[in-house]
C-alpha cells in the first residue's frame, strides 16, 4: 500500500463496465494520461479507506484508441477488484500517468510468423498489440492463441472477428478451452499443444527457430510453455541475448 500521493494520478472517468463472467471484467475509461506503447501496462488505483490501492493492469486499449481499458479478475477476497466491480459509468477512478514495461514490439526481434499465446486476462494485451500496425508488417503470419478454462472466458471475440476480417490470409486464431468440451475449440494446455504439434497441423505454420513467440499470463504456463520451445532449440529473448521468446508474466 503507499500513501495517499496523487502527483502521479490522473483522475479518470469510467466510460463503460463490462461483466463477461461473475469473475472476470474489463473497463474502458477516459483520462488524459501521457502517452504508452501498445504492451505496456499501467497502475489503476481507488482510494480505500484513505490509501491509495493500486495494481498493474496491462492496457488492452491502443494509443490510437480515444479511451483506456483494462481487463481484470475479481479476486473474492482481494481489496481492490471488489471495489472496482462497483464502478459504473461516471465514476471516478485513480490511473497512473505513466506506463510501464517492455512487452512491446520494438523488443521483439525479426523473424518469419508471430505466434502470441496468452492465458486467461492474458489476451489483452495482445489485443492492444495487434491494433497496432507492428505486428502486421513485421510479420508473415501471426497466430494468436488463447487458452481459458471455460467458454465465457473467451473474451474479445468481436474485436478477434475484425482483425480476422482485416487480415484474413495473415491471421489464425486458436481458441482452446480446457475445463469444458467445446464445438470449435481445442482442449489443451497450451504447452502441451506446442509438444504435441496440435498447433502446427491445425495452422500449418511450421514453429521453428526463425519464429518469434510472445507469452502473457500465467507463470506456470510461461514456464513449461519455454522449457518446451527450448526442447525445440527456441531461447528465451534478452535484451542482452536476443532470442525467439519474449514474455510477460501475470503474477
Ligand atoms: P488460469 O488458472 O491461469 O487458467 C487459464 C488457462 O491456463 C487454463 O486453460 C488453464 O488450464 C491454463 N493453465 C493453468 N496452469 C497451467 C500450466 N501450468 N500450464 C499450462 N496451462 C496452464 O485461470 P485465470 O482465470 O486466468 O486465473 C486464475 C486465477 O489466477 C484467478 O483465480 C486469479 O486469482 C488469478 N489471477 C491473478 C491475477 C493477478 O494479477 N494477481 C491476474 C489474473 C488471474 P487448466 O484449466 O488445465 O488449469
Amino acid at each position: 500500500m503507499q500513501p495517499i500521493s496523487k502527483s502521479n494520478w490522473i483522475e479518470g472517468t469510467i466510460l463503460e463496465q463490462k461483466n463477461w463472467t461473475d469473475s472476470l471484467a474489463s473497463i474502458k475509461i477516459d483520462a488524459k494520461v501521457n502517452p504508452y506503447i501498445s504492451g505496456q501496462f499501467t497502475r489503476i488505483a481507488l482510494e480505500i479507506n484513505n490509501e491509495i490501492i493500486s495494481r498493474p493492469y496491462s492496457y488492452v486499449s491502443a494509443p490510437s484508441d480515444n479511451f483506456l481499458e483494462i481487463v481484470y479478475v475479481k479476486i473474492p477476497n482481494g481489496i481492490l477488484t471488489p471495489e472496482l466491480s462497483k464502478l459504473k459509468s461516471g465514476d471516478k477512478i485513480l490511473v497512473n500517468n505513466n506506463a510501464y514495461g517492455y512487452f512491446i514490439m520494438s523488443e521483439v526481434p525479426e523473424g518469419d510468423n508471430l505466434w502470441m499465446l496468452g492465458t486467461g486476462t492474458g489476451l489483452g494485451v495482445f489485443i492492444s498489440l495487434l491494433k497496432t500496425n507492428d505486428p502486421w508488417k513485421r510479420f508473415k503470419k501471426v497466430i494468436l492463441i488463447h487458452g481459458v478454462r471455460k467458454k465465457g472466458e473467451l473474451t474479445y471475440s468481436d474485436q478477434i472477428a475484425e482483425f480476422n476480417k482485416r487480415y484474413p490470409q495473415q491471421f489464425n486464431y486458436i481458441k482452446s478451452v480446457t475445463r469444458e468440451k467445446i464445438d470449435g475449440c481445442l482442449n489443451a494446455r497450451i504447452p502441451n499443444a506446442i509438444d504435441n504439434g496440435i498447433f502446427e497441423s491445425i495452422t500449418n505454420i511450421k514453429i521453428s527457430k526463425t519464429s518469434q513467440f510472445m507469452i502473457c499470463g500465467n507463470p506456470d504456463m510461461i514456464k513449461e510453455t519455454i522449457n518446451n520451445l527450448n526442447n525445440k532449440g527456441i531461447e528465451i529473448n534478452r535484451r542482452s541475448k536476443p532470442g525467439n521468446i519474449t514474455i510477460e508474466k501475470y503474477w
